[in-house]
């Protein structure tokens, strides 16, 4: 919804140049990550959802076009290389606005320092960026996932985040592997 605002907004200034570099990083990350999603959708309803009879079957089969027909992951990460050299303004919107939450969770400062050695890196070296390029887009897409549940969703959503995809302590590399620390009644009553 950040993203889908920005879209609404002129064709020059803050937003248009946030939208440069959010939009491919956000479509970059959707389609990696949605076939995963669908997967452990999948499994929630055991036998069920992967009986033809069921939509889930489909929605895991079919998730993986995404990634073809809007643009490849190396394809969208050329495209975030080309954004950082041919329009910088892009980089400084979003750092600005990543800017924005930096103080409030060290976890969250950290994965920010993170991401901006990764943008300083490419676009210092064009040359090697590219071996860089899906490494820093994900610095980057966790970066503006945090920055926008701590700026707008409640507490324990964005605790649970931190907690579950950022801390290099306590992040688990599937889903349901939050530490003991995150609310699970609040996520669950939310939903
Ligand atoms: C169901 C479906 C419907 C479609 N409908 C349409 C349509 O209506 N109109 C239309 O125009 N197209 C359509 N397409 C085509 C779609 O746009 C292409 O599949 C897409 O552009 C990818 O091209 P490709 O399949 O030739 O793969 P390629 O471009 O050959 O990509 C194959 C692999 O090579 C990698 N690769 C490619 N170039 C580079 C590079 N420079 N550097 C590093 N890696 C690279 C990619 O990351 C990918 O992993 C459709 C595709 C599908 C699956």
């Amino acid at each position: 919804m950040r993203l889908a605002s920005a879209h609404d907004a002129p064709d020059t200034g803050h937003e248009a140049d946030f939208r440069r570099l959010a939009t491919a990083v956000a479509k970059y990350w959707v389609c990696k990550r949605g076939p995963h999603h669908a997967y452990e959708s999948l499994e929630c309803l055991g036998g069920n959802g992967y009986t033809e009879l069921f939509p889930m079957a489909r929605r895991l089969r079919e998730a993986p076009v995404n990634a073809v027909w809007e643009g490849s992951g190396n394809v969208i990460a050329l495209d975030v290389l080309r954004a950082l050299a041919k329009q910088p303004a892009a980089a400084e919107a979003f750092l600005a606005e990543m800017s924005t939450t930096l103080g409030t969770d060290e976890r969250y400062d950290a994965q920010f320092r993170r991401m901006h050695a990764l943008l300083e890196a490419a676009s210092s070296d064009p040359g090697s960026a590219a071996g860089l390029a899906r490494q820093l887009i994900e610095a980057l897409a966790l970066t503006l996932q945090a920055q926008v549940l701590l700026t707008h969703a409640p507490a324990p959503v964005a605790t649970a985040f931190l907690a579950g995809r950022l801390d290099p302590t306590t992040r688990g590399m599937e889903y349901g592997t939050l530490p003991a620390e995150v609310d699970l009644g609040a996520l669950v009553d939310r939903a």
